[in-house]
């Protein structure tokens, strides 16, 4: 029920822009298009919250969402935009790496991939980053409405053979913004994260 309070607070361009370390924060990462921001908006229940973070201008941001001064929701930019130069990809993974490795208050990383590709490099680099700082990071395979349950299952099962050399550290789940399958679990891992 907490979720659902959560409001926009502040959106950084980097890590000396990002408001005080207070309390707890969770971190959203994904490449476009992954369904990061429907994922967002449906954990909170809150429809228009993470378009927020569509605004242009705000899509390279890092973008905070608070639901009380101890728990905070943080949608990192999305990546993979194909357009993006280089230079802005190399500035992209400077700001990714210095929020990871120096916020004192991240709890967790909740990375989003779509059900029907997963553990791309980025997703691959987020998982190495992650273990580097010793953080748990709970995978959403999203959209999982697209596949059929089989097909689905084997998408998890895979994904969870694969993750297996991080340990218990990294978990995945199936998850739908559209027929709201997995969003009590993820709830839970939220919950749990944030210490309720
Ligand atoms: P983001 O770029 O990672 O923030 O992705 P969005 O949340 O904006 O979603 C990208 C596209 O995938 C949009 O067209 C969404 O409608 C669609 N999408 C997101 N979540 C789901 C889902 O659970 N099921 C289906 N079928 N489509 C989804």
């Amino acid at each position: 029920a907490r979720l659902r309070q959560t409001q926009f607070e502040i959106s950084a361009a980097n890590l000396a822009q990002c408001p005080p370390e207070q309390g707890v924060e969770i971190a959203f990462a994904g490449r476009s298009n992954s369904g990061k921001s429907s994922a967002l908006n449906t954990l909170v229940d809150h429809g228009g919250l993470a378009r927020t973070s569509k605004t242009p201008g705000r899509t390279q941001l890092i973008n905070f969402f608070r639901m009380d001064d101890n728990c905070k929701l943080v949608d990192l930019p999305g990546y993979g935009y194909a357009k993006v130069p280089e230079k802005m990809k190399l500035e992209w993974q400077a700001h990714m790496g210095e929020y990871l490795e120096q916020r004192q208050c991240l709890a967790g990383l909740i990375l989003v991939m779509d059900v029907r590709h997963p553990l791309k490099d980025f997703d691959r680099m987020m998982l190495e980053w992650s273990q580097h700082q010793n953080m748990p990071v709970h995978i959403l395979l999203s959209k999982s409405d697209k596949l059929k349950r089989g097909p689905a299952k084997n998408s998890v099962l895979g994904v969870r053979k694969e993750i297996k050399a991080y340990g218990d550290q990294v978990t995945a789940q199936l998850f739908s913004s559209h027929n709201k399958e997995g969003v009590e679990q993820a709830r839970e891992v939220l919950a749990n994260w944030f210490g309720f």
